[in-house]
């Protein structure tokens, strides 16, 4: 299929191929939709065997941007960015300047900070050559807003109050049971909460400083248990709190689940968004998706280009509240998995602002 036939499939606006003989920079640019603004994204680096892998990739996640800037109500537009290197061996100062002088380039229609192998002090260099920005994201001494886990945990906390609103009909989450996987920075935060609103916890992670540091934290009567990786899935518990890895909800764990819901910060929790978002819903388990109860840290750092205002986050991130009760209505409404509800919400959303925009303002 060509480029352009790609590109079509999804409605991408634009495609730009970037390359700088002394860096070996090679980066790929797709910017999607820009209806709600300038496209925001973040910026991967990893060794794609070939081409089309990256393409594929890039493509993919800036529609996935789209849709995530759409549901947490930012200015922005999907957009996403590929470097091809292996973020270990082929990185330099000088390969993010030569990012940063092509992506200042594009003249304030794309952003985009770290993701999968880049990091803050990437775009520090990148940002040196970019007069028109472009970037977000960076250390707080360059500038940048700080730790994006604490708008991400408290979007999972809002996510885990709207689902308990939905299941019990009030958010007093005394005495519930909470399964959490991962307890790094954005589990442990959400543990934190969760403890201090009264629930119980079972935990688990692979890094047994993390868990030890949360064990000396949280009051015994509390703390249900340290579970095995393997053994999170199966508790009999209210809610299972994904905060580590992707595809964790598929055809394995699925039939394991004795929960009532699924609300974590993991990103693309579902292996098969169609095959196990509708798994879940035959089952009678509700599932907030991703994309939404996560949205805290991108709504920090879209709040970087309006002048970042700490206030002003925590209250956007607070409407996740809203926003995931309206998801829930919308699929009982019409019998439909959560994550397609969402994806509809989004839409409805963006086709509104669409309509307003074609009224003439400077
Ligand atoms: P993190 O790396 O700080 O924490 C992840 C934790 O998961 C680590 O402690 C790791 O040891 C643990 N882990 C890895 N494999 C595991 C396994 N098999 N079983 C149990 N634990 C395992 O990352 P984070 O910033 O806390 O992010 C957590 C998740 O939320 C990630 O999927 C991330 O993509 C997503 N997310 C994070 C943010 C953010 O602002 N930090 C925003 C949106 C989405």
């Amino acid at each position: 299929m060509g480029i352009f036939d790609e590109m079509a499939k999804y409605g991408h606006e634009q495609l730009h191929f970037f390359q700088h003989r002394g860096t070996k920079l090679k980066a790929i640019v797709a910017i999607h939709d820009t209806t709600l603004g300038p496209a925001l994204g973040g910026c991967r680096m990893r060794p794609y065997e070939t081409e089309e892998d990256a393409l594929f990739d890039v493509l993919r996640l800036s529609r996935g941007m789209t849709y995530k800037c759409g549901v947490a109500d930012v200015d922005n537009g999907g957009g996403k960015s590929v470097i091809i290197g292996d973020p270990n061996t082929d990185k330099s100062p000088e390969m993010f300047r030569a990012f940063g002088r092509f992506v200042g380039s594009l003249g304030g229609r794309f952003y985009t900070g770290t993701d999968m192998g880049t990091t803050p002090m990437d775009f520090v260099h990148a940002s040196r050559e970019a007069q028109h920005g472009g970037f977000v994201g960076l250390p707080e001494e360059y500038g940048g807003s700080g730790n994006t886990a604490i708008p991400t945990a408290l979007g999972v906390y809002q996510g885990i109050r709207a689902t308990a609103k939905v299941l019990w009909g009030h958010e007093d989450l005394t005495g519930k049971r909470f399964a959490v996987q991962g307890v790094g920075k954005v589990g442990a935060l959400t543990v934190e909460r969760l403890v201090a609103a009264g629930a119980q916890v079972y935990i688990t992670d692979v890094y047994q400083p993390f868990v030890d540091a949360l064990v000396a934290k949280v009051p015994p009567v509390q703390m249900l248990g340290v579970v095995a990786p393997d053994e999170i899935y199966g508790l009999d518990v209210d809610m299972f709190v994904p905060c580590a890895l992707g595809a964790i909800v598929n055809d394995e764990t699925i039939p394991q689940f004795k929960c009532k819901a699924i609300v974590g910060s993991a990103n693309n929790q579902l292996l098969d968004m169609e095959k196990h978002g509708k798994m879940l819903h035959e089952k009678g388990i509700l599932y907030a998706p991703d994309y939404l109860v996560n949205a805290g840290g991108l709504i920090q750092v879209a709040d970087e280009l309006k002048g970042y205002v700490e206030a002003r986050v925590m209250a956007k991130t607070n409407s996740i509240y809203e926003m995931l009760l309206q998801v829930y209505a919308l699929s009982t409404e019409q019998n439909i998995p959560t994550w397609l509800a969402a994806d509809r919400l989004v839409e409805e959303r963006i086709a509104r602002v669409e309509d307003l925009k074609s009224m003439f303002s400077l």
